[in-house]
């Protein structure tokens, strides 16, 4: 019997206490206000350390509790399904920290880990710059080291969740002034807080919450124990940390199209024209129908990268899969949501709208569509430009 699609009993209970604690905290209030108002999720995030999800995905010989990337994924699709903000409060700092377990020192883990998973800290991730985007690889942010410091100049964009308390900044910079980006790149761990550093949230359409800032680096000087591993391989450890990101970007798509199917079923089955339910009307129904499939399908190829992944595979044609299929899925869903909900889905009150803004962007971050068309098709054999 060689195919398994079931959870183990442990992971049936992991499960179960995330959803028990998200019904508990997450209220549709509590989501409502954390984008509206908005405002970081500070009690959620108390109530992951509480649980210990933050240590769930790490090793015991760290502090961890030795859960897989499975379980992480099944952490991230019911996050997912709440609000994907949530998911990136926490996603973010595991995957982060992950990055460290792998790629730093022995004294880095020792050092860091412990302080995230006991919420002492929060990580945040800044690759991109204003012109280095799906060319990550042009990043043009410095790091020059002068005796027992880093000194930091440049700016990068869109880093999500870099403003919240006791952040600490994951930033790639060029360590070597020329050569290939490939050589040239180091990671670094920098307090939001450090002189010299400027933040600027930037105002957005979806995923409010945590927001995704601008930052700027003036001669902000680190302690040369803040780079992480060693120096000028960034490149590399920032390929292995996507890996994680995307396959935690693709379990909260999987969540958050799950809730919008959901929630336009229910309305679907509530609401009455022409003397009776919508979701009598064929069209609604197949629509229905199709939507739940296309879940599904984002599901399938969700658990099959996390597999190949867990057992230690080389899994990254099937997470580009799961993240690109995953992300247009919840986008159109969402889409499809607000056609079935009619003028009600596009009123504030009516949570699809939610959906709609925070799935737009999906098919952009972590790697845009095209992008991980063109990783696709390369590892088909085919160039792309
Ligand atoms: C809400 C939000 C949160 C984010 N969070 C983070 C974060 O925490 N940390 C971080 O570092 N970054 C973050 N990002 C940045 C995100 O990863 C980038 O926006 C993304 O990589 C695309 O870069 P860009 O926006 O500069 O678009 P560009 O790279 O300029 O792309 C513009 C268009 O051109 C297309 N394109 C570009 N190159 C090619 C090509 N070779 N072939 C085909 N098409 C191409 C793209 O697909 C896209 O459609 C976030 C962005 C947003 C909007």
């Amino acid at each position: 019997m060689p195919i398994d699609f079931s959870f183990t009993e442990e992971q049936n209970l992991l499960r179960d206490s995330v959803r028990t604690m998200l019904d508990r905290i997450a209220t549709p209030e509590y989501i409502r206000r954390c984008d509206q108002e908005p405002r970081y999720p500070t009690e959620l995030y108390e109530a992951f350390v509480e649980l210990g999800l933050l240590s769930m995905p790490f090793p015991e010989s760290v502090g961890g509790l030795g859960g897989g990337v499975i379980d992480f994924a099944i952490i991230a699709e019911e996050l997912g399904r709440k609000s994907y903000d949530f998911l990136g409060a926490y996603g973010t700092c595991v995957f982060n920290g992950l990055n460290i377990l792998h790629n730093g020192t022995d004294a880095q883990r020792q050092h860091w880990l412990p302080r995230l998973m006991d919420g002492r800290i929060k990580m945040s991730i800044s690759m991109t710059e204003p012109g280095a985007g799906s060319d990550a690889g042009a990043m043009r942010t410095s790091a020059r080291l002068d005796g027992d410091q880093w000194i930091i100049n440049g700016q990068k964009v869109f880093s999500t969740g870099a403003g919240a308390d006791r952040n600490v900044i994951n930033l790639y910079a060029r360590s070597r002034p020329d050569g290939p980006h490939q050589q040239a790149l180091s990671l670094f761990l920098v307090d939001k807080d450090t002189p010299g550093i400027t933040l600027r949230k930037l105002d957005t359409l979806g995923r409010r919450a945590l927001g995704t800032y601008e930052i700027f680096f003036d001669d902000v000087r680190v302690p040369a124990d803040r780079l992480v591993g060693e120096a000028h391989k960034g490149w590399s450890y920032m390929l292995s940390g996507l890996q994680l990101e995307r396959l935690m970007t693709a379990a909260g798509y999987v969540g958050g199209a799950q809730a919008a199917v959901d929630l336009a079923l229910a309305y679907a089955k509530e609401r009455k024209q022409f003397g009776k339910p919508i979701g009598t009307f064929q069209s609604i129904a197949h629509l229905l129908a199709d939507m739940q499939t296309a879940v599904e399908a984002s599901r399938a190829l969700l658990w099959r990268a996390a597999w190949q992944l867990e057992r230690g595979e080389d899994a990254l044609m099937a997470i580009s899969q799961a993240k690109l299929f995953g992300s247009e899925a919840y986008a159109n869903i969402a889409n499809q949501g607000m056609q079935i909900m009619g003028g009600y889905g596009y009123i504030m009150e009516f949570d699809m709208q939610r959906h709609y803004r925070d799935a737009r962007v999906t098919t952009i971050t972590a790697g845009t569509s095209q992008m991980q068309r063109n990783l696709i098709a390369g590892l088909m054999g085919l160039k792309t430009k």
